[in-house]
């Protein structure tokens, strides 16, 4: 029996088949289930021109279609169709400059990176496997589909996508494959930083990241990542923790930065291209981790941090001194009196009226004060025992 998620899509390739055209299932989800890792999204191939496609089924949308993908909207789920396609003349080291529609599956599979993405599979689960994917998946390789480096070549970013497989499934390089991508990591300069990252992020992310990490240092492809050229002891050392595996994306980052020059930080994540909100909240953690480092937790720097900064900069630290005692954070942290400024029992109004005073920088002040009373526990967040604490204080 197929997986549900390939069950839900037979009757796409159904309707392609009765329309007189071939189609599988190919790509990630095929390689994922000869893995058996979980399926994220069923991709299908076809001999139907995109057109053709588009005639089949009701709900479309042409998400790219000059590269002869439509999307199609089917039963609850949205499915990526692409028609069979060859590509050529890769002027520039990276997408090609021109796809060409095929009815022939085979040349289609000749197209992808490595032979373990380069499978079919029928809605009866007839696996089409013209390059071996099974047995290397089997021997844990991964090994590009022809020559390696015409393949990285024609493409830098399938040298990053092989580091990220490596990472992402424990998986090694097979032998020519590895010495083609080190003599040819110099190409990754070619590839726009966004795609770059996209690869990097999901190194960070996966179950073998010191062994991505090795890979990048050890082929030369992390000189043509941002910044790390001016990097590469400090990444070295990263990559040598053995708590490093254990740690998220987030907490990777984070990890990561602490090895960048104080002042380089920001730009460091620039860089990368990486989202405002994302640089923002990484600082922040810095900013905790600094003083978790130099005094401990106390309340009201558990409270400054928020459950998640602080979850994430204990596993750093914890990763950066293996030696030292991970602390209980969130036992530490649902025992604080207040988790936010708005859970106070006084507001700046009840403070003007109390003070028949009007608004000012003195409010927020107080207001500061009072909320570092309640988190140090010498004042209960009671708005009567605030009034007579501040009274006792002359703050009124
Ligand atoms: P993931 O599970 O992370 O999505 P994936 O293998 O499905 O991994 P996608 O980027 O979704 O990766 O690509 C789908 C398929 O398209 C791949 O399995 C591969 O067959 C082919 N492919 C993707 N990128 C390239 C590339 N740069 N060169 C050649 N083939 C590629
Ligand atoms: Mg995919």
């Amino acid at each position: 029996m197929l997986p549900t998620i390939f069950q839900q899509a037979v009757p796409v390739l159904k309707k392609l088949e009765k329309a007189g055209f071939e189609a599988y299932f190919v790509g990630g989800s095929v390689r994922d289930f000869i893995l058996g890792r979980t399926i994220n999204d069923v991709d299908i191939a076809t001999s139907a021109y995109p057109e053709e496609v588009k005639r089949i089924f009701q709900k479309t949308i042409d998400i790219g279609i000059d590269h002869g993908t439509v999307l199609v909207l089917e039963g609850e789920r949205e499915y990526e169709i692409t028609t069979f396609r060859t590509e050529s003349s890769y002027a520039d080291f990276r997408r090609p400059d021109k796809v060409e529609f095929i009815r022939s599956l085979e040349e289609d599979l000749k197209r992808r990176d490595f032979t373990m993405n380069s499978m079919a599979m029928d809605g009866e689960g007839r696996v089409r496997d013209p390059f071996q994917g099974k047995k290397d998946i089997h021997n844990k390789l991964i090994r590009t589909v022809g020559s390696p480096e015409l393949r990285f070549s024609e493409d830098a970013l399938r040298m990053m996508r092989a580091v990220r497989f490596v990472s992402q499934l424990g998986f090694e390089l097979e032998a020519s494959t590895l010495t083609a991508l080190e003599e040819h990591s110099k190409l990754l300069q070619h590839i726009a930083v966004e795609r770059k990252t996209m690869e990097f992020e999901k190194i960070l992310d996966s179950t073998w990241k010191q062994e991505g990490l090795n890979l990048l240092i050890r082929t030369g492809l992390y000189k043509e990542l941002p910044h790390l050229i001016n990097y590469h002891q400090q990444l070295q050392e990263a990559a040598s923790l053995s708590g490093l595996d254990k740690l998220t994306k987030e907490q990777t980052w984070l990890l990561l930065l602490t090895y960048i020059r104080e002042e380089e930080r920001g730009v460091f994540l620039k860089g990368w291209r990486l989202p405002t909100k994302m640089i923002k909240y990484r600082a922040k953690e810095l900013d905790i981790l600094k003083e978790r480092k130099a005094s401990g937790w106390t309340k009201p720097l558990l409270f400054r941090a928020g459950l998640e900064a602080a979850l994430n900069v204990e596993k750093v630290y914890g990763c950066l001194n293996p030696q030292a005692d991970e602390e209980n954070i969130r036992e530490h942290y649902h025992k604080l009196a207040i988790f936010s400024r708005q859970q106070l029992d006084v507001t700046g109004s009840d403070l003007m009226a109390w003070a028949d005073k009007k608004g000012g920088p003195w409010v927020k002040e107080i207001l500061y004060e009072v909320e570092t009373a309640i988190i140090n526990e010498t004042l209960t967040n009671e708005k009567e025992e605030i009034r007579r604490w501040l009274k006792a204080c002359n703050r009124l």
